[in-house]
Parts: structure tokens; sequence; C-alpha cells
């Protein structure tokens, strides 16, 4: 969901990279140069940081990485994650590795440790800031919305929009490897798709291809084609100033009494499928997707696609399959409510 804020460490760091990545397909074997990142940079203001967070990813598992002279694990995809202690002003994390191992990607956050991941169960503590979503959306506002969820209606007559997060200039999050959200989405859509076809439903995607989409244009199509549920489909990344090794978890969202319902029924299966991911429940946020007054709308943010594991979790297609199943569950417990 959340776009990654720290490609410019990406972009700045893309030309030192090529270099190396040039001088290590030399002939003579013989470890590249260090890479040394200066952070912040030039008068960044960054109170309260204590360590950072170097992610990214390399070709070849089984060579040596260092990170400011300490051996950084690499995880079996090529992703690794380390934590580099900081003090105020500024400081230099030196990247060195050997010559099996050849890195494609670094990123650096600034994580603040002493900050505790926040516990946010599935209820409501606050009450929504007042905000009209028929403004936003465009719908009239005297429109007349079915009963939802649908009552007496086929499975057959029940209409899901599947809507893959992101798409076309806009890439959402990126993982270790520098794999787009948007991707990762469109892929678990289609599973969810399927799945949901299989089971007898008439489904449509918002984008089956990877298109600019605006926004505002998903939740009003899903009005206009008066679908009974709209699933947007995202995976997640850290915040900045949390720790990532912390923060792994899954989680619905919806933003209205319309949308909750299905959150929460699809929550729970996704929570009981992923597990022993945490499952954070789902959660009332106002997002443009869900705040349909008229279409019962989620969010799913089913994994987190920066950390190592996520990433290889997220491009699994068993696991496509095993989170579209649940999907279906969700969606059919949720007709069941009363
Ligand atoms: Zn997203």
């Amino acid at each position: 969901m959340k776009t990654f804020s720290f490609l410019w460490a990406a972009v700045l760091l893309a030309p030192i990279l090529s270099v190396c990545a040039e001088e290590v397909t030399e002939d003579v074997p013989m470890p590249p140069p260090a890479l040394s990142i200066a952070y912040p940079y030039p008068k960044a203001r960054l109170p309260g940081i204590t360590n950072l967070c170097c992610l990214g990813a390399v070709d070849g598992t089984n060579g040596l990485l260092t990170v400011n002279g300490a051996a950084v694990p690499i995880h079996r995809t090529g992703a690794f994650l380390t934590m580099v202690p900081v003090k105020p002003g500024t400081n230099t994390i030196t990247a060195a590795w050997g010559t099996n191992v050849l890195v494609r990607s670094v990123v650096v956050a600034s994580v603040e440790i002493a900050k505790p991941l926040g516990a946010r169960p599935d209820r409501i503590v606050h009450p929504m800031p007042p905000r009209d979503p028929y403004k936003d959306l465009g719908i009239p506002t005297n429109a007349v919305f079915e009963v939802s969820p649908p009552r007496g209606k086929m499975i057959s007559d029940i209409l899901v929009m599947v809507d893959p997060g992101h798409g076309g200039d806009d890439p959402g999050a990126f993982s270790p490897h520098m794999l787009p959200e948007k991707d990762v989405n469109l892929m678990q859509a289609r599973a969810i798709r399927d799945e949901l076809r299989r089971a007898g439903f008439k489904v449509v995607m918002t984008r089956d291809d990877d298109v600019t989409m605006p926004l505002y244009d998903r939740p009003k199509s899903a009005w206009r084609l008066k679908a009974d549920a709209f699933i947007s489909v995202h995976h997640n990344a850290t915040a900045p100033q949390t720790d990532p090794r912390q923060s792994r978890h899954i989680t619905s969202y919806g933003s209205n009494a319309r949308g909750m319902p299905l959150a929460r029924a699809i929550q729970k299966h996704l929570g009981r499928t992923l597990a022993p991911i945490p499952d954070m429940g789902a959660q009332l946020k106002s997002l443009a997707v869900c705040r349909n007054p008229a279409v019962a709308s989620c969010l799913l943010e089913v994994d987190f696609i920066n950390l190592p594991d996520g990433e290889e979790a997220s491009w699994d297609p068993s696991r496509h399959t095993q989170v579209a199943k649940a999907v279906v569950m969700g969606v059919l417990d949720w007709l069941m409510e009363k």
C-alpha cells in the first residue's frame, strides 16, 4: 500500500552499483570496492534515529556480504536486511562483498528502534473523521443503494469487483529485488478472480494489465456496474521509523459500515491461512477505494514485500491460490451474515 519512500537511495546508488557490477564481471577474481553511503544526506535532520535499516538483494547466496564490518546473512532468495546503529550527524555505511556475491540493490531507511509497533486490534477506537465520501467519488447523494450484503440473490448473480492496486506509472512499493508491488498485486488478484469464478461468482477486474488507473475511477466503476463487493488487493511495505524485523503482519481495511463486515469476514480467513504471520485483524481506515457508500469495499494488505520472507512468499504462485481460497471463504461468510 505504502509507496516506498526511500527510492531516492536506490536512485542515488544506481550509478555506483552499475559501476560495481561492471567491475565484478571482469575475468580477474578480485573483490569489488566497498560501497560507501553517507547518511543522512547533507543538511537532512533526522532527530531520534538510532538505527538504519539496510536492505536489498544480491546475486549469489553463499558469498560474504558485510555492512560496517559485520557479516550480513543472505536470505535464500538473495535478499538481505540488516540494522546499522547510527549516531547524530553524518554516518558512513560501508557495504563490502566478496567475489561470489554481486550486490543488486541497497536501500537505506531510518528506523527508531525504541518506538514500538502499535497494536491495533479489530475494534473502532476513534470515530472516523468527518468526510463526505460522495464528494470524492462523484456518486450522487440521492442514490439509493442495494441492501448489503445482498439478500436473496443466487451466487451466480453476485458481482465481485477485484482491484489489483497501483499499475502503469504507479508501481506501489518495492521488494528487496526492486520488484514492484503493482505486479504482485495483479498476480494475486487474478488468482482471487479465478477462485471466485470457480465458486460461481461473477467477477470483474478494475485492471487486468499493467495500466495506469486513477484511484477514484476504481470505486466509481464498482458503483456504475452495481457490484455487490469490491476487493482491492495490495502488498505492504514497512513505514519509515518502524523496525522492519517486527513489522510483518496481515491486515484488511474497511472505511465504513458497508465495507467493515466484508473486511472482517475476509481477514478472519486470511489470518488463519497465513499463520503464523501475525494477524492484525480488520481495521477502520479512510481509504479512497473503501469509502464507497454504495458498494461493500475492502482493501487487503496480503504481506510485506520489502521484507525478504514477505518477498519470497508474495511471488509464490501456490501462496496466491491459498490467499484466493481464503478470500472466497471470507466472501461466503460475509454473505451468510445477518
Ligand atoms: Zn499498495
